[in-house]
């Protein structure tokens, strides 16, 4: 697989196994919602007009273009029907748009509606086979967070995949807050996959061990949380069998980019590790990984800027089934 070029992006991990069938494309991108940019956020060093919605939204645009995702997991989407519902519509996307109940975009004059998590799939691979919208609970609370959860069927093989995005609750002091969506959230994708096996033959039966009872499963989002936080632990050591992709860029394999965004605001610079790509270890191997683009690149001024639409990076990577025989013991 070769990418097109793109200055912004080297790509530095590649598995040397074989390819039985194409991989699967995921991207996860927290695109910043235009109202919380503008109105919000207070990115000091980033220049107003490099906020700007109608040069902004070609710069997202030609970024999940460039790649083609077959899976495309977007949060902080608050120009949904406007513009990425009908435009990648075009290009041959089935989506789904999820907004949160009290989206912070509303208290924002002049806002184009409440922000949101949206999911994308390519209808040439895949069909459609179920779609869950959760809002996310705490200790039995209902939260200001979402996710949304699909089964798809590949076209080409009829393997079914779970593929679920989320955007969890920011800031520092809600650590268990987030832990406990994160709880909520895998216990609904426990189900889920568990339904979704349970009425295609070919996911039952042994597979490997804890892990693979279910439908493989992607889990992309803003996670809000550092990899030492409680709920990054949690998808860590889930029964689901989750690992996250993005560690196979480091030399050890075992950790997670420096960054995934990086601000400046009054309070400081901010350079943190939030977004993951989550991914069934006994069920997928991580082909290729977009590499996370260098400080030098990124700039003294940080994210957002003109190269750069939003203050989170986009994460990518190819996803292959693993074939019976290379399912770990
Ligand atoms: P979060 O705390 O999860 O944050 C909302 C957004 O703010 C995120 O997209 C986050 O971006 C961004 N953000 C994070 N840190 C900062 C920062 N330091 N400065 C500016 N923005 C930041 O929001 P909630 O979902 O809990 O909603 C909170 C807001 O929603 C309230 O402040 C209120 O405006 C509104 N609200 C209104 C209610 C009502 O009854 N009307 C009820 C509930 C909420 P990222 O994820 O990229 O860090
Ligand atoms: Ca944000």
């Amino acid at each position: 697989l070769v990418y097109p070029a793109d200055p912004k992006h080297q790509h530095q991990y590649r598995n040397n196994e074989q390819q039985q069938t194409p991989s699967i494309r995921v991207m996860t991108w927290n695109i910043l919602a235009q109202a919380l940019g503008e109105g919000k956020d207070g990115f000091v060093q980033c220049p107003l007009d490099a906020l700007n919605w109608a040069e902004r939204k070609y710069l997202i645009l030609e970024e999940i273009l460039t790649y083609r995702p077959d899976i495309l997991c977007l949060q902080e989407v608050d120009h949904y029907y406007d513009t990425f519902q009908p435009i990648l519509a075009s290009l041959g996307y089935h989506s789904t748009f999820l907004p949160k109940p009290w989206s912070p975009c509303l208290d924002v004059a002049s806002n184009n509606g409440p922000d949101g998590c949206a999911l994308f799939y390519r209808r040439a691979r895949f069909s459609l086979l179920h779609t869950s919208h959760l809002r996310l609970s705490a200790m039995m609370l209902p939260t200001n967070q979402v996710a949304i959860v699909q089964t798809l069927r590949c076209r080409e093989t009829g393997q079914r995949l779970c593929v679920a995005v989320t955007h969890l609750k920011a800031r520092s002091g809600w650590e268990r807050l987030r832990g406990a969506q994160g709880a909520d959230l895998l216990q609904s994708l426990k189900a889920i996959t568990s339904r979704a096996a349970g009425s295609d033959p070919a996911s039952r039966g042994p597979g490997g061990g804890s892990g693979t009872e279910g439908v493989p499963l992607i889990v992309c989002g803003d996670f809000n949380a550092e990899p030492s936080e409680d709920v990054y632990r949690r998808f860590m050591s889930s029964p689901l069998g989750l690992d996250s992709a993005y560690k196979l860029l480091s030399a050890d394999g075992q950790t997670e980019p420096a960054y995934t965004t990086w601000k400046i605001r009054p309070s400081g610079e901010s350079c943190s590790t939030l977004d993951y790509i989550w991914y069934s270890h006994g069920a997928f191997t991580v082909d290729t990984l977009l590499d996370i683009p260098t400080e030098e690149q990124i700039g003294p001024d940080r994210l957002p800027s003109y190269h750069y639409p939003s203050d989170h990076l986009s994460l990518l990577c190819d996803v292959s089934f693993r074939e019976p025989r290379d399912q770990p013991h």
